[in-house]
Order: structure tokens, then sequence, then C-alpha cells
């Protein structure tokens, strides 16, 4: 059997979570494979509406095997939570693995990233303050720990002593903070490991013995291809790789078990955090996009900030699919679109007196004017539609636009934001 990755086309929020929920149903494994509790997948289904930060999508099914893959940022407290979370609102308990090669987000990498933050002041990236960046940036320094260290309590304390040697003179002197001592954070860390031991697993293993024997898997990216911090909008980006590409570095599945690649889209576009948005809407326009879009508005699952709001960026979109690496695009949110007389797809950018449909580098991305192109709108509630064939004449046009501009298929589309909200245009999975 070959896995299935459920990534994002554009800056995140596109609806991975509730196609990951659908798509779950026909899995055995569902694996996170990069990212930490930085972002949030919503999850509308029959036990209620759940944000979730860093489990699979797949937890609601009691049979799936939710991984969290070597790639991942474990915040163990976070961990934890979310899982008593789910049990006490009457989920099943789920099943879950952790990679005893994925490393732990400490409470230093947390501070580090507030920290920062304010010293940039003004400069400032728009954190969600949950150690991201500090964490991958001491993964590539090689002072991260993995899990599997927490079970060692001699190796433990060397490698924060190791960690923390260099981190504390920027604490003293960079930050003017109190510095850290291995004394204080090793007992807390032996705490953790013991907590999440019954979890830990050489989950590559668990993976090539799936593949081997036929299962089904799913993986789920965090975030969008906008974020990537090599094809994204540097310095913008988040900080792992939310690629199709990176999935099997980040879960631990051979590259050429990867043959289906589904891109979330939405059906207009939005955004947190700082960075270029050229479809960006403002004033009265995007606050009622805004108000309208996702399942109570467009407000961060794990932030709550309000997002930015705009029509769908084709010249965005097709890159993201494009360096997905797409075969075919879940296209989200059609619904919230059914307000409207006339829909703007944004089929070009004008940079420097030219048009173009090639997304450009960051610096002359700001430079970028959006070219329009109306669709006319539907203006009819197409929330209980089931399938393509009953939409509305004007909503299988925007959808057929949206194929040819991406030259993707549109396999499934998302007309609300439970789980039945859903058609399939042809045999999925
Ligand atoms: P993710 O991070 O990609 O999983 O996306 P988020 O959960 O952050 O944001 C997607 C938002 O759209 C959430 O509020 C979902 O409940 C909502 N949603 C997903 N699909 C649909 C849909 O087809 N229609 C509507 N109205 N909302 C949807």
């Amino acid at each position: 059997m070959t896995a299935t990755a459920v990534i994002g086309a554009n800056w995140g929020d596109e609806g991975k979570g509730k196609i990951t929920d659908y798509l779950s149903g026909k899995a055995d494994f569902v694996v996170r494979f990069q990212g930490g509790n930085n972002a949030g997948h919503t999850v509308i289904n029959d036990y209620g509406k759940f944000a979730l930060h860093l489990l699979p999508s797949g937890v609601f099914y009691p049979n799936v095997v939710n991984i969290l893959g070597p790639g991942v940022a474990v915040n163990i407290s976070a961990f934890l939570s979310e899982r008593d979370e789910l049990i006490s609102r009457g989920v099943p308990e789920p099943k879950l693995m952790i990679s005893d090669r994925a490393q732990v987000v400490m409470p230093y990498h947390i501070r580090f990233d507030e920290y920062e933050e304010r010293r940039l002041g003004d400069r400032k990236f728009g954190s969600t303050k949950v150690g991201i960046a500090p964490f991958y940036a001491d993964k590539y320094l090689k002072l991260g720990i993995q899990v599997a260290d927490l079970f060692e309590e001699d190796r433990l304390r060397s490698r924060l002593e190791a960690s923390l040697a260099a981190k504390n003179i920027l604490l003293k002197y960079l930050y003017g903070r109190p510095v850290l001592s291995t004394k204080e954070l090793l007992p807390e860390l032996l705490k953790e490991g013991k907590q999440i031991r019954p979890f830990v697993r050489d989950v590559t293993e668990v993976l090539h013995t799936a593949l081997k024997d036929e299962k089904r898997i799913l993986l789920e990216g965090q975030l969008g291809a906008l974020r990537d911090p090599d094809h994204g909008v540097y310095p913008y980006p988040t900080s792992s790789s939310p690629l199709a590409g990176f999935a099997s570095v980040g879960a631990g599945v051979p590259t050429w078990s990867i043959r289906r690649i589904v891109a979330v889209v939405k059906a207009y576009s939005s955004c947190v955090g700082a960075g270029p948005f050229v479809t960006e809407l403002f004033d009265e326009a995007a606050n009622e996009l805004r108000r309208r879009g996702g399942d109570a508005g467009e407000y961060g699952a794990t932030t709550g900030r309000p997002r930015r709001v705009g029509w769908l960026d084709m010249v965005a979109t097709r890159y993201g699919c494009r360096v997905q690496g797409a075969t075919e695009i879940a296209l989200t949110n059609l619904d919230v679109l059914s307000y409207l007389d006339e829909i703007p797809i944004c089929k070009a950018y004008w940079i420097n007196g030219k048009d173009t449909d090639t997304f450009p580098v960051s610096a002359l991305l700001d430079r970028a004017k959006p070219v329009w192109e109306k669709m006319p709108g539907w203006k009819g509630d197409i929330s209980r539609i089931r399938r393509f064939d009953d939409l509305p004449l004007a909503a299988r046009r925007y959808v057929k636009r949206i194929e040819e501009l991406i030259d993707l298929p549109v396999r499934l589309i998302s007309v609300g934001p439970k789980r039945d909200a859903i058609m399939v245009r042809d045999c999925f999975i």
C-alpha cells in the first residue's frame, strides 16, 4: 500500500484538519511529520468541535494509530493535556505513538521565543511563542534533546549541560534574564519522560512494517507551502518544512511510498501572521469575509488572532501546489462565498510594469499588485449539497476555473465545517 499526504497549498488554515479527519475514516495510520503545537487544526464531528494543535487529526477513530514522527517538535505537556482533553470530552482513548527520535520542546525554547520577539520589537515575526524557532535552531545546532534521551539520566544531564552553556550567555548578556541550571531542569524532564514512555516507539519500524502489510497511511502537514523555509515567503516561514517532500523525512517513510498528494486549498485566501499577502482585503470587505469564513469566522485556532483574508490568489496557490508536488486538490469553504454577486480571482500579479503568473521571491512580492478576473457568484446556500452535479452552475464554473488555472483535478469539495459536509468527485483513497 502507499501513503497519502494531506498538505496545505497556501499559508496554512486551508482546512487540512477537516480533510484529514474525513480521510482518516479509511486510514490505518495518521502521521504528523513536522511542526509542533504552533498551529491548530479545527475538526468538527459527532464528539463536538476540537482545535487540535499537536495530535494528528485521526484521533477520533479508535482504530487509527496516530503518530508523531521524528520531524515533530514534541511539547510533552501539550501532548498530555490535548490527549486528556479529548478523553474528558468523550472521545474514545486514541491510539498514539511518539517517535523515539523526535525531539522535545524545552521550557527554554518557549522563553527564548518570547524574549526574541520582545527584543525585535516592531521587527518581530509574529511568532506563536511556543518555542518552535528556537527548537529547530537547536536541532540543527545539534543541541536538541531526543525523546529517547529522557530515559537515560546521565546522557540527558550532559546534553542539557551542552545546550545551556551557550544559552546562559545569551540569557545573561543579550536578554538580561536569569540563567538556567541543569539541576533545576533535570527532575521535571525525567518526570515527563516517565509520563510519555508508554507512547514512545521506533515509529520508522512501525511504518515500514505497515507499508509491507498494505496498511493505509495518511501524512498530515501543518501550515502550508508558503511557510516553507526554502520555497515560502522568507523571512516569514515556519521553522520546518510543511512540504509533502519532507513528509518522507519527518515521518520516516520511503519517498517512493507517497503516491498521492492532496493539496488543501481554501476557496478564498487567508493568512495568520506577518508577511506579504497580495490579495489581502481590508475594511468592510475583509470584515465581512472574515465573519463568514470557517466555522465561526476566520480567527486562528491556536492564537485566536483575526486572520488576514483576501480573494483566492491563484498565483500563490498554483505555486504552492507545484512545490508540494500535488496530485489533486481538496477545495474547502466553498459555501463561504455564497453571499457574493461576483467572485474575484487573482490570476496574475502586476510587477514592474508586467503581468506574471509566476510566484516571485519575497523581494519582488512586496511590489506585486493583483490582476483580477471576476466570476459570477451563485447566491444561494450550497451547504447541503453532496453531489458536484447538483451545485449551481456558477459554483461548478468556479471550481472548474480553479482546476484550469492550477492544472490539477479538484477531487474533494467541502461545503461546511462538519465531517459530512463534503462531496467526492471521483473515487478517492
Ligand atoms: P487547518 O489548520 O488547515 O486544519 O485549518 P483551520 O482549522 O485552522 O481552519 C480552517 C477553518 O475552516 C476552520 O474554522 C474549519 O472549521 C473551517 N472549515 C473547514 N472546511 C470548511 C468548509 O468547507 N466550510 C466552512 N464554512 N468552514 C470550513
